[in-house]
């Protein structure tokens, strides 16, 4: 660490000598730590959010499900326990693997230098619009805690502003939800959409009928859940089938609006009226990537990783590793697994080369398969060549889920809200809005004309009485222009 860091009192040594940077506080870098719990060093993990975000579980925040707190710990929290680590929120800005040095930005925007001896990088992955960057403005994505309470103000306000409208073709418009990218996380966005419109909404409003909503999956494959096993496939898409969802396959978004997407099928070309659209479609390494590549004189792939050698570090850099999400290794999948396993060896490397023993051969992966919800009891799971669905499948992935969750609080607590919104009450506790978001949504869409009469119910009678619950119409919130 530099004077400037210390300067700062961000952060302090243990005065154990050898100095471990660890960027990251996801399933990579956050396992690289644990596994360092017991060493010689002294271990910074700098991460530009303060908590370890349980991505697998995130589209159940947007869907209102689970609140945020209980698959986001903070990261100071995790390793309060570890005396030899501490943590830094601040952003990665800069790594100089020539003088060894990581350049960081608090939040107050101060810079904090980090020196080190030995540095793991797992900074993850972003979105990939394909080269279509525009899209990001009309079709959000799922990544952080940011993006699913966005995405959770946003279908729910569509609702909200459905039930406004008097106008069939805007009414159609705000219930038509479209999800680009039949993968896992595109699959259970549009099967808690659709279990929102059909089981969890219809009565608690009273001018739409929420079950009209069209709920679209666009998929550029030929079938949904491309990686996974023709039957697990084949399964998924009856079952979203059943649920409402209209499943385009060999289709792709090449144009998209405040209003629209257009979509390029086998039948053509056919743009779709919608407000809400959902990217799900693809992923690029985290751009730390390409700044490591670039200094270690390695190429990224199309996805923008990082090859590294068979021991997760970086060419001509032994004291460098990278991990999870935005390195390429034995052509091992974006998921979770790869990531935490790569953590725990790293640390177990750097471990053994700090102790002067024998280092461990290098990393192999333990595949311990793949699963996916789609709805409430309906999965699929793939592990060690068995596959299922169903209920069976539903318990699987539950069970799993819960159990990699970090701290018994938060397992608890899930268990606890899944069992009150899927069993209990059939309803979701976390579906916040407020006036504000709904309002910034509306002022990303412009408004009908003025002359838009308001809803009918809140017609006063001829004595001035109100039914109950609503305003008069000169107080009706519009949400648009003359609101504010
Ligand atoms: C919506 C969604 C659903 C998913 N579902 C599944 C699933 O069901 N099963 C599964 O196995 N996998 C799933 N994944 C993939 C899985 O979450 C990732 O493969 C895994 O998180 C990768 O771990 P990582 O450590 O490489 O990166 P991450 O877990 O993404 O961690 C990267 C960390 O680096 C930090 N960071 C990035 N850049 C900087 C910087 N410049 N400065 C400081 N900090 C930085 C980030 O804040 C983050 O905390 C899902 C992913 C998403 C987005």
């Amino acid at each position: 660490m530099t004077e400037q860091a210390a300067a700062a009192g961000a952060v302090a040594t243990t005065g154990a000598g050898h100095r471990v940077v660890v960027i990251g506080g996801g399933f990579g870098g956050l396992n690289a730590v644990r596994e360092l719990a017991d060493a010689d060093a002294d271990v910074t993990l700098v991460d530009r959010t303060n908590h370890h975000l349980f991505q697998p579980l995130l589209y159940q925040v947007a869907a209102g499900i689970l609140p945020p707190g209980l698959i986001a710990p903070a990261l100071r929290h995790i390793v309060k326990n570890q005396v030899n680590t501490h943590a830094l929120l601040a952003e990665v800005t800069n790594i100089d693997l020539a003088k060894r040095e990581v350049t960081t930005e608090a939040p107050d925007t101060r810079t904090l230098t980090l020196g080190y001896d030995t540095l793991v990088v797992a900074g993850g992955a972003t979105h990939s619009y394909f080269g279509r960057d525009e899209f990001a403005e009309f079709a959000p994505g799922m990544k952080t805690i940011e993006d699913a309470r966005y995405l959770r103000d946003r279908i729910l306000s569509a609702f909200e502003l459905a039930e406004l409208t008097t106008d069939p073709a805007e009414r159609a418009e705000l219930l038509t939800f479209v999800v680009i990218g039949a993968g896992p996380t595109g699959v259970e966005t549009v099967g808690q959409i659709a279990e929102l419109a059909h089981t969890v909404l219809p009565r608690d409003y009273r001018s739409i009928n929420t079950r009209e909503a069209r709920i679209i999956l666009l998929e550029g494959a030929g079938s949904v859940l491309p990686p996974f096993d023709k039957k697990l496939q084949a399964y998924t898409h009856r079952v979203l089938e059943r649920m409402g969802v209209e499943i385009h396959l060999n289709s792709l978004a090449v144009g998209m609006d405040d209003y629209s997407v257009t979509v390029k099928g086998p039948d053509g070309v056919e743009t779709i009226r919608c407000r809400t659209r959902i990217w799900a479609a693809g992923v690029a390494a985290s751009p730390l990537a390409t700044m490591l590549a670039e200094q270690a004189g390695v190429e990224t792939d199309r996805a923008g990783r990082i090859p590294v050698n068979p021991d997760c570090s970086v060419a001509g850099h032994p004291e460098v590793f990278a991990i999870g999400d935005m390195v390429s290794l034995n052509e091992l999948p974006g998921v979770a697994q790869p990531a935490l396993q790569e953590g725990h060896y790293v640390g177990k490397v750097i471990k053994a080369r700090l102790e002067g023993r024998p280092v461990p051969p290098p990393f192999t992966y333990f595949d311990k398969g793949s699963m996916a919800t789609i709805g409430y009891r309906a999965a699929v799971a793939d592990a060690f060549g068995v596959k299922v669905t169903g209920v069976l499948a539903y318990l699987m992935w539950a069970f799993v889920h819960v159990a990699y969750l970090i701290g018994w609080g938060n397992r608890l607590g899930t268990l606890y809200t899944w069992a009150r919104a899927l069993v209990f009450t059939k309803n979701r506790g976390h579906r916040i809005i407020t006036f504000e978001q709904a309002h910034s949504q509306v002022e990303h869409h412009p408004q009908p004309p003025a002359d838009t009469p308001v809803i009918e119910q809140t017609t006063p009678s001829a004595d001035g009485a109100v039914p109950s619950g609503a305003r008069p119409p000169e107080q009706v919130p519009t949400l648009g222009r003359e609101a504010r």
